[in-house]
């Protein structure tokens, strides 16, 4: 598997839960390398913005930022020593994540079974930009799917980031929360015309501020929380930012 580097090794860490409806919940994350969007405001970059690729960024504005080489980004590992990995901090929750974590669903099915092999009871969440379907066997070892279809805020196509059939095979599993990333009132909008479009119930639609800092978050948090009071969505706030900002590992 391709999963991202951080330091000598894979980014496999033991932190809690920020985002979702598992928000809170220790657990141990483990970030896939690779992505087949490129969202400008994205926080996993160095999952996907390589040298040589054409994509913008909004920290393309930021003096000193450049596009990452590959090598120095990426770390290969078989499922057999990842979940040896994952193993080893005992946690029973596991979040994949990524970049997106389906564009490498056989080795992380496999790293789930030898997981589960030791521990049972463990719990799998996956996180995804809802644009692939996931096979059978994935979704049936799947306990919890974090689905983040992007809005037009993130600054790509719409016919490459919203994949109909994908956004219908979450819509109707009920074990899959709908997490929209939020910049201005005006999203709203396009959330509730995906949610009446794919007929996705509104208690697993879950709207979160964008932003990279505290500062950024705050920014949006209070008018959004208002939003989905007299809406009925969930709100998401991003704990792991307001805990640590952009800090990886942790
Ligand atoms: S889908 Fe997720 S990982 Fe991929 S570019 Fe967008 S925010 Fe980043």
């Amino acid at each position: 598997m391709k999963l991202a580097k951080l330091g000598a090794g894979p980014e496999i860490f033991h932190t809690i839960q920020g985002e979702g409806p598992g928000a809170g919940a220790p657990a141990v994350f483990i970030r896939a390398s690779r992505c087949n969007l490129h969202c400008v405001w994205c926080d996993t970059d160095y999952t996907w913005n390589f040298q040589g690729t054409p994509w913008p960024h909004e920290k393309d504005a930021i003096p000193g930022y450049a596009k990452f080489p590959k090598a120095d980004v990426t770390i290969e590992l078989d499922p057999a020593e990842a979940a040896r990995l994952v193993l080893a901090f005992g946690c029973p929750r596991v979040v994949i994540t990524g970049g997106e974590p389906l564009l490498q669903e056989d080795g992380f099915l496999d790293m789930i079974g030898r997981i589960r092999g030791q521990m049972p009871d463990c719990y799998f969440e996956v996180e995804t930009n809802a644009t692939r379907i996931p096979s059978p066997a994935f979704a049936e070892a799947v306990d919890q799917f974090n689905v983040s279809p992007k809005l037009a805020n993130a600054g790509m196509a719409e016919a490459l980031r919203l994949v109909p059939d994908a956004l219908r095979f979450f819509a109707a599993s009920p074990n899959s929360w709908f997490k929209f990333v939020v910049s201005t009132p005006a999203d709203l909008a396009e959330v509730q015309t995906l949610r009446a479009r794919f007929h996705i119930p509104y208690e697993r639609i879950l709207l979160m501020p964008q932003g990279r800092s505290a500062a950024e978050l705050d920014r949006t948090a209070p008018w959004l929380a208002e939003l989905c009071r007299d809406l009925g969505f969930r709100f998401c706030d991003r704990l792991h930012i307001r805990l640590w900002g952009e800090r990886r590992g942790v």
